[in-house]
């Protein structure tokens, strides 16, 4: 193993384990409660039961999954939290030709001004998720001369770890 491929392992594991902690911490009522103050969002039930939805799985959720686990709220509850959680920094919403929306976690510190989502999705074939994937690099994509870009989104589809 040469030493730059060590190096990339390296960071690979060490992305890894951060990003699992990334999970377990979010988890925690604390750290929920912290990341609506942070977006200054107010503390509600429905904001915090949403959250950890978010923290339990590691791919995207619709609205729909959403009204399948938390019962308790209704459709307009569960529709106003995505959206305030979309304004500030805390969901961004993941387009896909499905037409069924679904929203990934922020993982870095994106606020109401500054969402920024350069990252690849990728759309199991099989099982249907939907994931962010973070940590990989994005291939440079030249736009001509006189364009503008202001989104761009790029969804892999194939088999996920879990389907392969
Ligand atoms: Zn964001
Ligand atoms: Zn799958
Ligand atoms: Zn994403």
């Amino acid at each position: 193993m040469t030493l730059t491929k060590y190096f990339k392992f390296f960071l690979s594991v060490q992305n890894a384990i951060l990003l699992h902690l990334f999970y377990l911490r979010r988890m925690e009522l604390k750290e929920r409660e912290l990341i609506l103050k942070n977006h200054r969002l107010r503390v509600t039930n429905c904001r915090l039961d949403v959250l950890k939805m978010f923290s339990m799985v590691d791919h995207a959720l619709s609205q729909k999954d959403l009204e399948g686990s938390l019962k308790n709220y209704d459709r307009v509850t569960l529709y106003r939290t995505l959206q305030s959680f979309i304004d500030k920094g805390v969901l961004h919403k993941i387009p896909n030709e499905s037409g069924v929306a679904t929203f990934g976690i922020c993982f870095d510190t994106c606020t109401s001004e500054d969402h920024n989502h350069n990252h690849l999705h990728f759309k199991c074939n099989q099982c249907g998720n939907i994931e962010c994937i973070e940590n990989q690099p994005i291939p440079k994509i030249d736009i001509p001369n006189g364009y503008k870009v202001q989104h761009w989104n790029m969804i892999v589809d194939g088999l996920c770890k879990s389907c392969a």
